[in-house]
């Protein structure tokens, strides 16, 4: 057994090599689907694929792999997730057959008021100065969430899951060329103001800590060794607890979060939102991410027209924007935080669906679509949330030996957070995934800061069902763009029956309810003359999607990443 993961990390370490050779993120790479027999880790960087294979060949569980690969991840890919963040997690549960969905998004402080982002000005901030300091700092879930998941499916002494990640940070790990590129270009946002910061990501004449080089962790080895032998409890309620609580309190831009708010922190299993897709069931995350929803929408939406026989073309992509659209408009409107937001029950009523699907015209583009107005809702209920949200987040996929799955969501939000670090972990930055306006033309947004409410996501976890059996496990980083790179590899793999990698490689093409982005130096763009022949605007940028994988298939795994970052797929 040891044999073959070592033959399949080597091969997959090759491709991840040629990927580090390269200099732009969405140079198109040959990269091929991986396939086992039996279990896989598909996630952003190959020393966590390999923390949770090791996890898996000793007949640990999804669960227990989620554990190591997230901890690795937080290590060599701290720009994107970590302990100090949050996440959503689908777990299937292969003995009972149930999928459970658990929601670790981080939460206000419960002194935070709808005003939490005015300036002195009395006016909402500007996204990027509330981005800076404690400020955005919310409640982390994330550690309490794989804390929870493991409790409940784990079968793996809990310190052994960490013990890879502390092994790293003590001795080093090697600084990829993602995260060295990532530093560089985060130094222009303010990475190394903070002493703490700047002293573990920069050289002491100020570069950037140089790609391939090794760099020690030995903070967050001692937080890992602590949180190894007695849990979660020292970060929530112990001494880094009060760290975090000291580091939020930050000169500029300071937090409100208290010891009281990390004490009070909760990990909530919800119920997965699932609709029918032709002959499967895609089940996504509830609120308080948009993304399980606005997927759910925009699918229904196409599931009266024929895109299997369509395939990835102008014709098709149009049907998929203005589906796009009009879905995005309803998540802008009406999509929060449901435990504090009386949301619509009626998102994914059939006929209100229906109605929608027939706004679309065949010949012609619409212009930005408006909300619509779900049975027994109010019109004029809420305002638009029109808050941006920018890239910085980790999905993965594993599927252990028993049949298990695990399909995570995990971010700091932007690259780097808040860029407040304590312990060797980042803290995130995701109270600025709220509304900065608590209202307009005195309607409140449905997405405003609220004491205790977490704010809403696009993060999308997904796992496709046929028959009731699961066979694929999907999701991205990419902020609000994150729903649009999901559904359309649904889509790619479901409608066009392409190879796995091909679906994730496969150009984007993305709309969140205003002008169309190809992405650019790919084959996506050759659309571009088409769709703007039925009206649409177009425009072509660089579009870093991470998806990671899985697919079952004839009691086969089939695995990919994404050729635009550093990730690779391995099992045995
Ligand atoms: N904070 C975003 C969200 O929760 C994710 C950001 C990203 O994907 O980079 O939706």
């Amino acid at each position: 057994m040891n044999v073959s993961i070592k033959t399949l990390m080597f091969a997959s370490l090759t491709a991840a090599s040629a990927v580090h050779a390269d200099t732009t993120q969405t140079q198109p790479l040959v990269r091929a689907t991986v396939s086992t027999d039996s279990a896989m880790v598909a996630a952003a960087n190959p020393l966590a694929v390999k923390a949770g294979v090791d996890v898996l060949a000793k007949g640990g569980t999804a669960a227990d792999a989620a554990v190591a690969v997230q901890m690795m991840l937080n290590l060599v890919e701290p720009q994107s997730s970590g302990i100090g963040g949050g996440a959503f997690m689908l777990y299937w549960d292969a003995q009972a057959k149930k999928l459970l969905t658990f929601d670790g998004r981080e939460k206000a402080p419960a002194s935070a008021t709808p005003e939490y982002f005015y300036g002195d000005d009395g006016k909402p901030m500007k996204w990027w100065d509330g981005v800076v300091g404690g400020r955005s700092v919310g409640v982390p879930g994330t550690l309490k969430l794989v804390e929870h998941v493991h409790a409940k499916y784990g079968n793996q002494k809990w310190m052994s899951l960490l013990i890879p990640a502390i092994v790293k940070a003590q001795i080093g790990f090697e600084v990829s060329p993602r995260l060295h590129k990532s530093i560089a270009a985060a130094q222009e946002r303010k990475l190394d103001l903070f002493e703490s910061t700047r002293n573990y990501f920069f050289n002491e004449d100020g570069s950037p800590v140089a790609q391939g080089s090794y760099l020690k962790n030995p903070e967050f080895a001692q937080a890992l060794r602590e949180i190894g032998i007695n849990g979660s409890a020292p970060f929530y309620t112990g001494r880094i607890a009060e760290d975090i609580v000291a580091a939020v309190a930050t000169e500029t831009n300071p937090g409100e979060m208290t010891l009281e708010d990390l004490a009070n922190y909760s990990v909530i299993e919800r119920a997965p939102v699932c609709v029918p897709y032709r002959a499967h069931e895609v089940c996504g995350m509830g609120p308080p991410t948009s993304g399980g929803l606005t997927m759910a929408q925009i699918l229904t939406m196409l599931n009266n027209h024929d895109l299997p026989s369509m395939g990835p073309t102008a014709e098709a992509w149009h049907l998929y924007i203005e589906a796009a659209k009009l879905a995005y408009a309803d998540r802008g409107l009406y999509m929060a935080d449901a435990d504090f937001v009386d949301m619509p029950e009626g998102l994914l009523d059939k006929t209100y669906l229906a109605q929608r699907a027939a706004l679309i015209d065949l010949e012609q583009a619409m212009e930005k679509a408006e909300a619509g107005v779900p049975p027994k809702e109010d019109a004029d209920r809420f305002s638009p949330d029109t808050q941006p949200e920018r890239a910085g987040t980790s999905h993965f996929s594993i599927v252990d030996q028993f049949g298990n799955i695990v399909s995570m969501t995990t971010t700091i939000e932007t690259g780097f957070g808040s860029r407040v670090m304590t312990n060797g972990f980042l803290l995130n930055n995701e109270l600025t995934d709220f509304s900065f306006a608590a209202e307009r033309e005195g309607l409140p947004v449905a997405n405003r800061v609220e004491g205790g409410k977490r704010p809403r996501s696009s993060m999308s976890p997904t796992m496709v069902f046929k028959d009731g059996a699961p066979v694929l496990a999907i999701g991205s980083p990419g902020g609000s763009r994150i729903i649009n790179y999901v559904t359309q590899k649904v889509i790619a793999i479901l409608d066009w029956e392409m190879d796995l990698q091909a679906a994730l490689d496969l150009p984007h093409v993305v709309n969140r309810n205003g002008a169309t982005d190809l992405e650019e130096n790919t084959a996506a763009t050759d659309y571009q003359g088409a769709l703007e022949a039925l009206g649409h605007k177009v425009k072509t940028r660089g579009l870093n999607s991470g998806l990671h994988a899985i697919a079952i298939e004839d009691g086969k795994l089939f695995g990919a990443a994404d050729s635009r970052r550093e990730g690779i797929a391995a099992g045995f």
